[in-house]
């Protein structure tokens, strides 16, 4: 089994539920108020693949104001590598403001806090540590100069890099070349190819296309109830989505790079086998509320594989 590390965020996830959006200067009262000690892409990303078994490490940064600590714990509950996560101190982590409106609509502000603060020197202070693993997850929630810095020492060293450019906020497409495979749902993908909308797997192929023309080499397009497509300079191909009834999709994406990730690791060499076991975890995760507490276990990930048989 190959030794996999996600470098990203680390977020405390602050959920509110209201009736309806307050006007400028308005008060109202929130319907409901909970706080999750778990979430972040890169850190959902890592206990996906701790739920799977994986050998995983995580690198970040939390702070150790508002529930920082705990979530360290949480982690490790996980079976994830932890020592490369860093608490500093009399900052916060990075806080998710989570508003959701009747009607199903969420409103998300981020506050990155100690994600901001993975910066290149803290990349240099555990680099032995890192360069122990094969198989890398990044993110854009944190610096996207740390991402590139780092991404490049790792392809000199010929380690396998996988980008989820999620959110799609601030890029370069420098970025492209470094990365083996990105992994954008349709959204990020539109955005980054600087396409419409997507709807039919041809439009797919166009934007996956743009972005082989500006150096990616393999393009994962995630795109929910449909499934995925691969796009690569001489592949298509589309992997239709499982049919489950999703109850919460969130964090599909995240289970969905994890599986991909596991199944590198567990040296299965043919891609559509990866990305049809992806689609499987990011399926999986859609049946059940929340993010992390969603995420499947390997046994449940074979269990459902069988049942396809
Ligand atoms: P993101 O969460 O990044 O927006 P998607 O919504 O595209 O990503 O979901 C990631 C993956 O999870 C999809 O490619 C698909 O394999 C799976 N998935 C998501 N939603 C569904 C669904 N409704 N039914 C089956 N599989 C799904």
């Amino acid at each position: 089994m190959k030794k996999i590390c996600v470098i990203g965020s680390l977020n405390i996830d602050i959920v509110t539920s209201i009736e309806g959006l307050p006007k400028i200067g308005e008060t109202i009262f929130s319907k409901t108020f909970d706080v999750f000690v778990g979430g972040g892409k890169g850190a959902n990303q890592a206990v996906a693949l701790g739920k799977l078994g994986a050998d995983v490490r995580m690198v970040g940064r939390l702070g150790s104001l508002f529930y920082g600590p705990e979530y360290l714990e949480v982690l490790k509950k996980y079976n994830i590598k932890c020592d490369t996560v860093e608490i500093l101190e009399d900052i916060y982590p990075g806080i998710a403001v989570v508003t959701v409106v009747s009607g199903g609509n969420n409103m998300i502000y981020v506050y990155p806090g100690a994600n901001q603060m993975v910066n290149e020197e803290y990349i240099d202070k555990i680099w032995n540590k890192i360069t122990e693993c094969d198989i890398f997850l990044f993110q854009m929630e944190i610096p996207l100069g740390t991402t590139l810095y780092t991404i490049k020492k790792l392809k000199q060293l010929e380690k396998t890099i996988i980008l989820d450019p999620a959110p799609a906020v601030v890029w370069r497409d420098e970025i492209l070349s470094y990365v083996d495979y990105i992994t954008p749902n349709e959204v990020e993908l539109a955005t980054l190819a600087q396409t419409p909308i997507l709807i039919r797997p041809e439009d797919y192929y166009t934007a996956g296309q743009k972005l082989i023309e500006k150096g990616a080499n393999i393009v994962i397009a995630k795109a929910g109830e449909k499934g995925s497509f691969i796009i690569g300079e001489n592949i298509f191909e589309h992997i239709p989505a499982f049919k489950v009834k999703p109850i919460d999709t969130t964090a599909a994406g995240d289970s969905f790079n994890a599986g991909f990730a596991y199944a590198l690791a567990n040296g299965t060499d043919n891609l559509f086998d990866c990305v049809r076991f992806a689609n499987a975890v990011g399926a999986l995760s859609t049946t059940a509320i929340g993010a992390q507490t969603a995420m499947p276990t390997l046994e449940k990930v074979y269990e459902f594989l069988n049942s396809y048989k």
